[in-house]
């Protein structure tokens, strides 16, 4: 209760959510078109935080992109819940791998990130459907910008299936 203080009511509207989805259906769209054209700049990206570039690792993540976009686009509020215990705060979300009723769970720090850009709603939402089975199977083997683009360098095949990695090639 103590908590719920810190975050404005008033953000916490389904407005809030819709927007997400809305944004991060634009923000796949728009990578999906970078990296089937090969923009340069997308490459340099994707090679940054995959650590590789080649035809396989590129299919691998041109499907989970057109996965998430399948699946965003049959989002509504109805999918969302608050996170209900003192864990909330210090999270952004949490999702069920193998959850058919797929419900992300949202965190107190979703309501305070940005909508846009780096650690976003959006890029929150994404993050968590890469998670599913069916999507991605990702797995939260480090997180944070840094950690994650040393996880390239060292261990690309475990940045391919990372999911902070997926939410920063798509939102940044
Ligand atoms: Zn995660």
């Amino acid at each position: 209760m103590i908590g719920e203080k810190k975050i404005p009511r008033i953000l916490k509207k389904p407005g809030v959510i819709k927007d997400a989805i809305e944004i991060s259906i634009v923000l796949l769209e728009n990578k999906l078109q970078l990296l089937e054209r090969n923009d340069p700049d997308t490459i340099v990206a994707f090679k940054e935080w995959f650590g590789q570039d080649d035809e396989g690792a590129k299919g691998i993540i041109l499907e989970r992109i057109k996965r998430v976009l399948r699946v965003s686009k049959k989002l509504s509020v109805e999918n969302f819940k608050e996170i209900n215990d003192k864990k909330s705060k210090t999270k952004y979300a949490e999702i069920y791998p193998d959850d058919e009723l797929l419900m992300v769970y949202l965190g107190e720090e979703f309501w305070i990130a940005p909508i846009t850009g780096k650690d976003s709603r959006c890029g929150v939402l994404i993050h968590e459907l890469s998670h599913l089975n069916d999507i991605g199977g990702t797995f939260d083997y480090t997180r944070g910008e840094s950690d994650c683009l040393m996880l390239a360098r060292k261990d690309p095949s475990d940045a391919l299936y990372n999911a902070d990695s997926f939410e920063y090639f798509i939102e940044i």
